[in-house]
């Protein structure tokens, strides 16, 4: 698949949050090809960040490596600065890192509730906080939050996943509107059935019963979520906030 070119993602430095996989990969790569200089975080193993930074400058533009894990805001703060006082400010950010964990509303268990909520929204809504001092000095900024479905729709077995998701959609309004003003804009990205480790991880019975619901009768790829947040990070939808978008081959409609 064709990645899609804007000329104005060319240096813009932009933040995405779980650049390792899925998703995430996909957008640091077309972010890479179109000459971003994409920062992406890392938890735990070096090699593998450096190897793929090393991947994305093959492609184009630059990447840095920050070692933090997303539900550590003290860290994220740390790298951040440090960061910004090296390069400049920040001007686009996608909160994409994520984790699901299913499970029956009867058996939930409460650390997994936190995990969820901590990694899905809470670390969302302080990385936004983090940068935005920095967003006030940086031109045509662009947050992009990745929710779901699932936070839209509800889903069994998803409480707090679907809710966390739900939550993003609070705070992509809500920031949206408290920094329209400051040229700075927010929207939410709702993929429905996308292919990576995360939906690999399903039984074979439920992937069949999501295939027979999708209108466009296949799942999705990385890289056509990948090219809507390009267009997201862009001014090519320089009017375009407080938006949700879904990219679900009509699963939803
Ligand atoms: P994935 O393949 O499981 O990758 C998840 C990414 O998040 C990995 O890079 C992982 O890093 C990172 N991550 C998780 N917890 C982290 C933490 N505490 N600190 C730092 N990084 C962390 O997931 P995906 O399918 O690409 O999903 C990406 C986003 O899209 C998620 O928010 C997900 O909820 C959302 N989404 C996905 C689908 C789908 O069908 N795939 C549908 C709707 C929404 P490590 O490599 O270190 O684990």
């Amino acid at each position: 698949m064709q990645v899609q070119k804007y000329s104005d993602l060319n240096n813009k430095i932009i933040l995405v949050t779980g650049g390792s996989r899925g998703i995430g990969k996909a957008l640091c790569q077309a972010l890479a090809i179109n000459g971003a200089h994409v920062v992406f975080n890392y938890r735990g193993d070096v090699q593998k960040a450096n190897e793929l930074k090393q991947h994305f400058e093959s492609l184009g533009g630059k990447a840095t490596a920050l070692p933090f894990d997303v539900t550590d805001s003290t860290k994220a703060k740390q790298e951040l600065e440090a960061f910004s006082k090296e390069f400049g400010a920040i001007s686009g950010l996608v909160n994409n890192a994520g984790i699901s964990k299913d499970q029956l509303v009867l058996k939930l268990k409460e650390e997994d509730v936190s995990a969820i909520l901590d990694t899905n929204l809470k670390s969302a809504i302080m990385l936004t906080s983090i940068l935005s001092r920095g967003f006030l000095r940086a031109p045509s900024v662009s947050v992009v939050n990745i929710s779901s479905v699932v936070g839209l729709m509800g889903n069994a077995s998803q409480v707090a996943y679907s809710a966390s998701k739900a939550g993003l959609l609070g705070l992509t309004k809500s920031f949206a509107k408290e920094m329209g003003s400051r040229e700075v804009r927010c929207n939410a990205v709702c993929p429905g059935f996308i292919q990576t480790d995360m939906t690999e991880a399903l039984d074979d019975k439920v992937k069949e019963a999501y295939l027979t619901e999708i209108p466009l009768n296949r799942f999705g790829k990385v890289e056509e979520v990948a090219n809507l947040v390009c267009f997201l990070l862009s001014s090519a939808s320089s009017y375009i906030t407080g938006e949700v978008i879904k990219i679900d081959g009509g699963l939803y409609i």
